[in-house]
Protein backbone atom coordinates (compact mmCIF):
# COMPACT_ATOMS: atom_id res chain seq x y z
CA UNK A 1 0.00 0.00 0.00
CA UNK A 2 1.16 3.32 -0.65
CA UNK A 3 1.95 6.06 2.22
CA UNK A 4 -0.74 8.16 0.96
CA UNK A 5 -3.33 5.63 0.92
CA UNK A 6 -1.93 4.02 4.06
CA UNK A 7 -2.61 7.84 5.36
CA UNK A 8 -5.78 8.15 4.05
CA UNK A 9 -6.95 4.77 5.72
CA UNK A 10 -5.24 6.18 8.96
CA UNK A 11 -7.50 9.29 8.93
CA UNK A 12 -10.96 7.26 7.88
CA UNK A 13 -10.05 4.73 10.99
CA UNK A 14 -8.98 7.85 13.37
CA UNK A 15 -11.87 9.91 12.18
CA UNK A 16 -10.10 12.84 10.76
CA UNK A 17 -11.33 11.95 7.15
CA UNK A 18 -14.91 11.55 6.80
CA UNK A 19 -16.29 8.83 4.59
CA UNK A 20 -19.86 9.95 2.89
CA UNK A 21 -22.37 7.46 1.67
CA UNK A 22 -23.79 8.76 -1.32
CA UNK A 23 -26.12 5.79 -2.12
CA UNK A 24 -29.50 4.61 -1.54
CA UNK A 25 -30.58 0.88 -0.46
CA UNK A 26 -32.44 0.30 -3.11
CA UNK A 27 -36.00 -1.96 -3.10
CA UNK A 28 -39.79 -2.13 -4.69
CA UNK A 29 -39.69 1.24 -3.27
CA UNK A 30 -37.66 3.07 -4.60
CA UNK A 31 -38.60 5.47 -7.17
CA UNK A 32 -37.72 4.75 -10.78
CA UNK A 33 -38.07 5.83 -14.71
CA UNK A 34 -41.67 5.10 -16.08
CA UNK A 35 -41.68 2.21 -18.17
CA UNK A 36 -44.52 0.70 -20.05
CA UNK A 37 -45.27 -1.72 -17.94
CA UNK A 38 -46.77 0.28 -14.86
CA UNK A 39 -45.15 -0.53 -11.33
CA UNK A 40 -41.99 -0.55 -10.18
CA UNK A 41 -39.19 -2.51 -12.51
CA UNK A 42 -37.23 -3.72 -8.92
CA UNK A 43 -37.90 -7.74 -8.80
CA UNK A 44 -36.68 -9.77 -5.69
CA UNK A 45 -36.87 -13.30 -5.94
CA UNK A 46 -35.80 -15.66 -3.00
CA UNK A 47 -33.40 -18.58 -4.30
CA UNK A 48 -32.02 -19.80 -1.08
CA UNK A 49 -33.40 -19.44 2.96
CA UNK A 50 -31.33 -20.13 6.00
CA UNK A 51 -34.04 -22.59 6.81
CA UNK A 52 -33.52 -24.72 3.99
CA UNK A 53 -30.23 -23.93 2.66
CA UNK A 54 -28.41 -22.51 5.30
CA UNK A 55 -27.81 -18.88 3.38
CA UNK A 56 -29.97 -16.18 2.26
CA UNK A 57 -29.84 -15.43 -1.07
CA UNK A 58 -32.15 -13.79 -4.01
CA UNK A 59 -32.20 -13.17 -7.95
CA UNK A 60 -32.68 -9.15 -8.69
CA UNK A 61 -33.78 -7.84 -11.26
CA UNK A 62 -33.69 -3.94 -12.26
CA UNK A 63 -32.84 -2.03 -15.01
CA UNK A 64 -29.82 -0.36 -15.08
CA UNK A 65 -30.28 2.60 -15.12
CA UNK A 66 -32.16 2.41 -11.16
CA UNK A 67 -31.45 3.99 -8.52
CA UNK A 68 -27.54 5.22 -7.48
CA UNK A 69 -25.78 3.90 -10.43
CA UNK A 70 -23.23 4.93 -12.30
CA UNK A 71 -23.83 6.08 -16.48
CA UNK A 72 -21.13 5.06 -18.55
CA UNK A 73 -20.08 7.35 -21.74
CA UNK A 74 -21.71 4.74 -24.41
CA UNK A 75 -24.90 5.69 -22.61
CA UNK A 76 -24.89 8.56 -25.19
CA UNK A 77 -22.21 7.98 -27.48
CA UNK A 78 -21.84 4.76 -29.27
CA UNK A 79 -18.31 5.26 -29.32
CA UNK A 80 -17.98 5.96 -25.55
CA UNK A 81 -16.66 3.94 -23.28
CA UNK A 82 -18.35 1.39 -20.87
CA UNK A 83 -18.09 1.03 -17.39
CA UNK A 84 -15.68 -2.35 -17.95
CA UNK A 85 -12.90 0.29 -20.30
CA UNK A 86 -12.76 2.71 -17.27
CA UNK A 87 -9.83 2.33 -15.70
CA UNK A 88 -10.58 2.05 -11.78
CA UNK A 89 -8.49 5.14 -11.25
CA UNK A 90 -10.60 7.45 -12.74
CA UNK A 91 -13.22 6.53 -9.89
CA UNK A 92 -10.69 8.32 -7.17
CA UNK A 93 -9.16 11.68 -6.65
CA UNK A 94 -10.09 15.14 -5.48
CA UNK A 95 -14.01 16.16 -5.51
CA UNK A 96 -15.59 19.38 -4.76
CA UNK A 97 -19.50 19.66 -5.08
CA UNK A 98 -21.16 22.80 -6.84
CA UNK A 99 -24.81 22.77 -4.45
CA UNK A 100 -27.51 24.29 -7.06
CA UNK A 101 -30.17 23.36 -4.33
CA UNK A 102 -31.31 26.93 -3.56
CA UNK A 103 -31.95 27.33 -7.48
CA UNK A 104 -33.96 24.03 -7.74
CA UNK A 105 -35.95 24.69 -5.22
CA UNK A 106 -37.52 27.71 -6.98
CA UNK A 107 -37.03 26.02 -10.77
CA UNK A 108 -37.63 22.22 -10.65
CA UNK A 109 -36.21 22.47 -14.08
CA UNK A 110 -32.96 24.56 -12.94
CA UNK A 111 -29.94 22.94 -15.31
CA UNK A 112 -26.35 23.45 -13.75
CA UNK A 113 -25.12 26.97 -15.74
CA UNK A 114 -21.65 27.96 -16.29
CA UNK A 115 -22.12 30.36 -14.06
CA UNK A 116 -22.53 28.09 -10.89
CA UNK A 117 -19.33 26.54 -11.79
CA UNK A 118 -17.61 30.24 -11.94
CA UNK A 119 -19.12 30.74 -8.74
CA UNK A 120 -17.45 27.73 -7.33
CA UNK A 121 -14.32 28.84 -8.32
CA UNK A 122 -14.22 32.10 -7.31
CA UNK A 123 -15.35 31.01 -3.83
CA UNK A 124 -12.84 27.64 -3.78
CA UNK A 125 -10.70 28.59 -6.17
CA UNK A 126 -9.33 26.37 -9.33
CA UNK A 127 -11.13 23.19 -9.84
CA UNK A 128 -8.60 20.27 -9.87
CA UNK A 129 -7.26 18.34 -13.01
CA UNK A 130 -9.12 14.90 -12.68
CA UNK A 131 -11.41 16.25 -9.81
CA UNK A 132 -14.98 14.44 -9.51
CA UNK A 133 -17.53 16.98 -9.45
CA UNK A 134 -20.49 16.54 -7.54
CA UNK A 135 -23.25 18.32 -8.40
CA UNK A 136 -25.85 18.60 -5.21
CA UNK A 137 -29.60 18.98 -6.71
CA UNK A 138 -31.39 18.85 -3.15
CA UNK A 139 -33.63 15.96 -5.05
CA UNK A 140 -32.13 13.24 -2.37
CA UNK A 141 -34.98 15.35 0.19
CA UNK A 142 -37.84 13.55 -2.11
CA UNK A 143 -36.31 9.97 -2.03
CA UNK A 144 -38.18 7.64 -1.98
CA UNK A 145 -41.17 9.09 -3.05
CA UNK A 146 -42.10 8.30 -6.34
CA UNK A 147 -44.63 10.84 -6.98
CA UNK A 148 -42.32 14.23 -5.25
CA UNK A 149 -39.25 12.40 -6.79
CA UNK A 150 -40.39 12.74 -10.60
CA UNK A 151 -42.61 15.45 -10.29
CA UNK A 152 -45.12 14.85 -13.11
CA UNK A 153 -47.55 17.47 -14.34
CA UNK A 154 -50.92 17.06 -15.20
CA UNK A 155 -49.80 16.96 -19.12
CA UNK A 156 -47.61 13.79 -17.87
CA UNK A 157 -44.45 16.05 -18.38
CA UNK A 158 -41.88 15.10 -15.17
CA UNK A 159 -39.60 18.51 -13.87
CA UNK A 160 -36.14 17.99 -12.03
CA UNK A 161 -33.35 19.35 -11.91
CA UNK A 162 -30.35 17.97 -14.14
CA UNK A 163 -26.78 18.71 -15.43
CA UNK A 164 -25.55 21.24 -17.53
CA UNK A 165 -27.77 23.14 -20.07
CA UNK A 166 -28.56 26.21 -21.79
CA UNK A 167 -25.69 28.31 -22.85
CA UNK A 168 -22.52 27.10 -21.52
CA UNK A 169 -18.96 28.00 -21.43
CA UNK A 170 -17.95 24.73 -20.43
CA UNK A 171 -15.68 22.24 -21.80
CA UNK A 172 -17.82 19.27 -21.19
CA UNK A 173 -20.27 18.19 -23.60
CA UNK A 174 -23.54 19.26 -22.56
CA UNK A 175 -26.48 16.89 -22.38
CA UNK A 176 -29.85 17.77 -24.36
CA UNK A 177 -31.80 20.39 -23.51
CA UNK A 178 -35.52 20.65 -23.24
CA UNK A 179 -37.72 20.35 -20.20
CA UNK A 180 -36.81 17.07 -18.93
CA UNK A 181 -39.53 15.68 -21.32
CA UNK A 182 -36.68 13.04 -22.72
CA UNK A 183 -34.91 10.49 -20.65
CA UNK A 184 -30.88 12.28 -20.29
CA UNK A 185 -31.74 14.67 -17.76
CA UNK A 186 -32.11 12.74 -14.51
CA UNK A 187 -28.70 10.48 -14.92
ZN1 LIG B 1 -28.32 6.30 -15.79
Amino acid sequence: MTTAMQNATEEIRGGKMKVVDLTHPIDEHSPYWPEKVPGTPFRASTVATYQQDGCFTRNLVIPEHFGTHMDAPAHFDPKGDTIAQISAEKFLGPAVIIDVSGAAKSDADYRVRASDVQNWIELHGRIPLGALVLIRTGWEERWPSQARYMNTDSAGVMHFPGPLGGSSALPARPYPSGRNRNRHGQH
